[in-house]
């Protein structure tokens, strides 16, 4: 075996090994306290309308440890998934994005906002009255709320999950099906859930100049949100060909590199101080 023919290698491999199951240990116990730390913050990231406006943002957690310095989101939330910690985490991230959105309202500015949910945490105990009470007491409208909820997510407890979503949804609340065309889609649930957009997954929108299964599959989810009357997104746009494409589609959103990196939450404030200016100097039409 690897052991008899490469002792050497063996070794790296063992002591490789021992580091990562230290550090999978480490984040574990760290992530339990995770939200009376200091070490959470938001990023932003906008998206656009196929004119060139900022429509909204996508709120994506950040970690600075003072261990490991920025530990990535996609490390370290499907950790958090495996205990309860993702509860404590999610709830951190609705109650700091409304907060954000109270103050911006208090500089005169709006701007819905999408905000990533857990498997875990819809089904958990209270979610809807939690998030009811949550903008209740902090004064904002429910609609500028979008909740981002993985196909994986949703078919966890199917009828739990329909039964969650459709009390939420009758407050205002919006519903974002994210990384579409990567989880176990059900097209009948699709019709049957209060949904107001698909996210094409950017693994999809990677390849679309050259690969033709992957615009084939694209197209088809545009079509798909076409046909139900809901938004098509596209995540992960890095190239002008790309939006030109997706544009060419009729894509409703675009999100990725090519038009902003998130960004922190000062600058998230400059933007939409900076398009609500350029909105209200822009000639009245209608
Ligand atoms: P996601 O919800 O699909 O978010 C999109 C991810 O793609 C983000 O990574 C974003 O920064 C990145 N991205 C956006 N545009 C581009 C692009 O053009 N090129 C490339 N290479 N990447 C792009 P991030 O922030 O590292 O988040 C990764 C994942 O972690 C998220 O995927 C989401 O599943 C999870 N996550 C992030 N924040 C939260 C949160 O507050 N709660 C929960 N439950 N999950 C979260
Ligand atoms: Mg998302
Ligand atoms: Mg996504
Ligand atoms: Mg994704």
């Amino acid at each position: 075996s690897a052991k008899k023919h490469a002792p050497f290698g063996f070794h790296h491999i063992l002591e490789e090994g021992v580091e990562e199951f230290d550090r999978f240990v480490q984040l574990h116990k760290l992530l339990k306290s995770i939200t009376e730390s200091e070490e959470l913050s938001l990023a932003f990231q906008p998206q656009y309308t196929n004119t060139g406006e900022i429509n909204s943002f996508e709120t994506l957690i950040r970690w600075n440890s003072s261990v490991y310095g920025w530990v990535s989101p996609a490390e370290f939330i499907p950790l958090a998934e495996e205990t309860d910690a993702i509860i404590k985490i999610g709830d951190w991230v609705l109650a700091n994005a409304c907060m954000a959105i109270q103050e911006l309202m208090h500089l005169g500015l709006q701007t819905s906002v999408s905000v990533n949910i857990s498997a875990k945490q819809i089904v958990a105990a209270n979610f809807s009255d939690k998030l009811i009470d949550l903008v209740t007491e902090m004064k904002i409208s429910a609609n500028m709320l979008v909740l981002e909820l993985t196909e994986t997510a949703l078919i966890v407890d199917i009828a739990l999950v329909k039964q969650v979503m459709n009390e939420i949804s009758k407050h205002g609340f919006r519903f974002s099906i994210d990384d579409f065309g990567t989880g176990y889609s059900s097209l009948a649930y699709l019709k049957e859930l209060p949904i107001s957009e698909l996210k094409i997954d950017k693994y999809f929108i990677d390849d679309i100049e050259d690969s033709e299964n992957d615009y084939v599959i694209v197209d088809a989810i545009i079509d798909m949100a076409h046909a139900l009357g809901v938004n098509s997104v596209a995540e992960g746009v890095e190239t002008k060909e790309q939006y030109e494409y997706l544009k060419r589609k009729n894509c409703n959103i675009y999100q990725g590199y090519y038009f902003s990196k998130p960004v922190d939450i000062q600058t998230w404030r400059e933007m939409i101080a900076i398009e609500s200016n350029s909105h209200e100097n822009r000639p009245d039409f209608s």
